[in-house]
């Protein structure tokens, strides 16, 4: 059989190595100028010159982001269903309240329309997600938010690089959190980044660092969230990498797109007018027997796959206790129907030709 397709595979190379290696004769490895220099070049590369704070995780971005705009107990914050439990765990963690919203069924993102239906007297922000790396409807949340009085955040973990309308993810919300997960568009090692306002910047940098600035003047109640400069040093050089990993992601988009058109029974993902598309995960609906599929791909074709995700958020034990009974129908559509293939971009021609032929065969034995 032919060698296995990883549904995802990061790419670390040489100079990652190095740049590691400086950091550790330097003796010099906790949080420092490789974290200072990661947040400047992140902010110009990514965000149109936003400011950045570098955390340890993607989550810790989320956690820290929301608690230094003002989230806490008696708030409600809408969130999404349909995405990494990290988005709603984070709002949980502030003594705020997720409130769980369908999705639009075109690209996965939270519907501004059901955003709109959810809003109470208690909701104090929005926190949708660019699922996938496709930018959600930020026109439309921004006028929610303005009409309201809300405040609208991004969870954009999975869409650097991403755009709308030549507005930068990252850039719409008062604050946005990139994950550097090692499976996503970009990495170093474990990690966060935070792009936000100047106000909410400030006190993500506080929060990160037990709310000190000044050494021993602490100001409030923080964390230790900081990144080290080893990890700094690796996000450093991904940072260079990143906008040609992302032209290869979508070039083999679009390689898949044209093949899997023509395949009855397959959804290829479609793109919104004016949107940059990042492919984190290229995902594709099924109308039947989703699991067969991903079994026989994985089996006959020795081709991985993902599914994400298989459980919405409200109805995992740790968070369904905040949805009581609710329904969301195209969250349950879509967690029934969705397949994510090999996009990353270490694919080969003939990669990309075995996954084309291998998803018409299976969906073809299964009609
Ligand atoms: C990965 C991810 C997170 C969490 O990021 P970590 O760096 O793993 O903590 C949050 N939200 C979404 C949508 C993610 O994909």
């Amino acid at each position: 059989m032919n060698d296995f397709i990883p549904p995802a595979k990061p790419i670390i190379g040489d100079e990652e190595r190095a740049a590691v290696d400086a950091v550790l004769r330097s003796g010099m490895i906790a949080q420092g100028p490789q974290v200072k220099a990661f947040e400047e070049e992140f902010s110009a590369a990514l965000v149109q010159g936003r400011e950045c704070v570098a955390v340890n995780s993607g989550t810790a971005g989320l956690h820290l982001g929301l608690l230094a705009a003002g989230i806490g107990p008696g708030d409600e914050v809408i969130v999404p269903s349909f995405t990494f439990a990290a988005t709603a765990n984070s709002v949980a963690l502030t003594g705020a309240t997720p409130v769980f919203v369908d999705i639009e069924p075109d690209y996965f993102c939270l519907d501004p329309r059901a955003a709109r239906a959810a809003i109470t007297e208690r909701t104090a922000a929005i926190l949708p997600v660019h699922l996938y790396g496709h930018p959600y409807d930020a026109p439309a949340f921004e006028s929610i938010a303005a009409e309201h009085g809300i405040k609208l955040f991004e969870d954009a973990a999975q869409a650097h690089g991403a755009s709308l309308q030549g507005r930068s993810v990252g850039t719409f919300g008062q604050f946005a959190m990139f994950s550097l997960y090692p499976t996503k568009n970009m990495t170093s090692g474990e990690g966060g980044m935070v792009s936000a306002t100047s106000e909410i910047a400030h006190n993500v940098r506080l929060l990160r660092n037990q709310g000190m600035e000044r050494q021993y003047a602490n100001e409030l109640v923080g964390f230790n969230a900081r990144m080290t400069d080893i990890h700094a040093s690796i996000g450093r050089v991904q940072l260079t990498k990143v906008g040609g990993w992302t032209k290869k992601r979508q070039d083999n988009a679009a390689y898949l797109t044209r093949y899997l058109s023509e395949v009855d029974g397959v959804t290829p993902p479609p793109v919104a007018p004016g949107a940059v598309h990042v492919y984190h995960q290229y995902t594709i609906r099924v109308e039947q027997d989703r699991d067969r599929i991903v079994k026989a791909l994985r089996e006959e074709y020795n081709v991985g796959s993902g599914v994400y995700y298989p459980i919405p958020n409200h109805r995992l034990a740790s968070l369904e206790k905040f949805a009581p009974g609710l329904d969301l129908p195209e969250t349950e559509r879509a967690a029934a129907q969705v397949i994510s293939l090999p996009v990353h971009p270490s694919l080969s021609e003939s990669d990309l030709e075995r996954i084309v032929t291998a998803v018409a065969a299976v969906a073809k034995a299964g009609a």
